[in-house]
């Protein structure tokens, strides 16, 4: 009973958006201007663009999809190219941007897809989408190819740590606080909490514990629980650390739970982060509905990066339907000035986050350098099999498609100078010195004191 209502309600819906959707394309032809949103951003709104429109070789071949998100700033690329109308300029006018309770979440609802009241991509942590491909965290081990399409930002992630511990030496350099956590082990272990196991947040907090010379598997606890309930966690005190995007360790500070360790943009600066994913069943169906998806994600990228709109991109992203928070958490950060809590105050563009182009060149390019260090590191933390080191190529190549990438930056007319020529951004440098060649990737494991897999 229930299931046949959603589903006709879905269905109801879809055909009424359709009609609506197509009375306004009606009122384009008829010489009207196009239809925009009132208010003070109405030059910066794009133009919905009737499908017909478009040249034929951009026509999308659905304008509907489903994308999920979580709400922090990664998400900010969707949620900017819905509300500005960067995706509809490209003729995606019904993208449905779904609300993802937990990473979980998002994996099981890209398995069943849209049809099935799930997803069609979204953002993704890393290696999520190559681990989803291998069927390594799919229900039965099911194997479901995606490809990744691009980065949604770098930075605006950190590690954040309980009240209790301020002045103890837990800070980007552990060597000063090496007594409290052997302290700690004896009794109740350092306990730090990622929201989803062996991808980025998980990621950042053990390569800051081991460049620290602390074994992440040894010395701490480390678990998975879900941001909003960290925060509780973190508060009745069984919590120490959390590594999450902004907003949440901002909100720490502010709320006096806790203060804020390091920056991953401290700890490795212009990292990757979080990506565009989709799974590769809708794309290979659907090529020019992703090239204008990604258009209008790129659209968005720019429109991010220039500083002036940010306090409206706080707004947006701030509202009811989106964030549920007050804006003045994310227009601090999102100016590169952070109040870590512990008395010291970042002011520093550089550490903001960057969604179309950092210091280190384009953002929204997923380099296949990057996806290759979290394959790398999956197998340092012996998540993925040592054969996963000569595997990772292959498997890269499957996921990431960049090609696809490209193809759409040149029909939006991107300045071909903006258009990475190599899939590698060559070697990077930690916090600590040490470097990743992804030319050597064993090279770089054998650099590394605290590990668990043998090279
Ligand atoms: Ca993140």
């Amino acid at each position: 009973m229930t299931e046949f209502f959603n589903q006709f309600s879905r269905r109801k819906f879809i055909l009424t958006a359709g009609a609506s959707a197509g009375a306004v394309f009606l009122k384009g032809c008829l010489g009207n201007p196009p239809a925009s949103i009132t208010g003070n951003s109405i030059n910066a709104q794009a133009a919905a663009q009737p499908v017909a429109n478009l040249a034929p070789e951009q026509r999308p071949e659905t304008t509907t999809v489903k994308l999920g998100y979580i709400p922090i700033v990664e998400a900010a690329p969707l949620i900017i190219a819905k509300e500005k109308g960067f995706f509809a300029k490209y003729g995606m006018t019904n993208v449905d941007l779904s609300k993802q309770a937990s990473w979980g979440s998002a994996r099981d609802n890209i398995e069943i897809g849209s049809a099935g009241g799930g997803i069609d991509g979204g953002q993704w942590q890393m290696p999520m989408p190559h681990l989803i491909s291998e069927g390594l965290i799919t229900k039965g081990n099911q194997k479901i190819p995606m490809y990744v399409l691009c980065q949604l930002i770098t930075h605006g992630n950190g590690i954040a740590i309980a009240n209790k511990h301020l002045g103890k030496g837990v800070s980007l350099q552990l060597a000063g606080a090496k007594s409290l956590f052997t302290q700690l082990k004896s009794s109740t272990p350092f306990t730090a909490a990622f929201t989803f196991p062996h991808v980025n947040q998980d990621l950042w907090i053990r390569y800051w514990l081991a460049a620290g010379g602390l074994d992440p598997d040894a010395d701490v606890k480390l678990l998975t629980v879900p941001a909003a309930q960290t925060v509780a966690n973190m508060k009745t005190g069984t919590m120490d650390a959390f590594s999450t995007g902004d907003p949440w360790p901002n909100r720490l500070v502010k709320d006096k739970i806790g203060y804020m360790a390091a920056l991953t943009a401290e700890i490795w600066k212009n990292h990757p982060e979080e990506y565009f994913a989709m799974k590769g069943e809708w794309v290979d169906k659907n090529p020019k509905a992703t090239k204008a998806i990604l258009k209008g994600i790129m659209a968005a990228q720019q429109w991010l990066d220039n500083f002036d709109n940010r306090k409206e991109a706080a707004q947006i992203l701030a509202a009811r339907n989106y964030f549920n928070i007050p804006a003045e958490v994310l227009i601090e950060p999102f100016q590169g000035k952070y109040d870590m809590g512990d008395g010291r105050k970042i002011d520093d563009k550089s550490m903001a986050a960057y969604y179309w182009k950092d210091g280190k060149g384009n953002v929204s390019y997923p380099y296949k350098s990057h996806d290759l260090w979290f394959i790398v590191e999956n197998v340092r933390w012996g998540f993925l099999p040592k054969e996963y080191l000569t595997n990772a190529k292959a498997l890269i190549d499957k996921v990431n498609r960049e090609d696809i990438w490209k193809e759409a930056a040149k029909e939006a007319g991107i300045a071909a100078a903006d258009i990475p020529t190599s899939t590698s951004r060559g070697v990077e440098e930690f916090f600590d010195g040490i470097k990743f060649d992804p030319e050597k990737p064993e090279e770089y494991l054998r650099s590394l004191k605290i590990k668990k897999v043998s090279v």
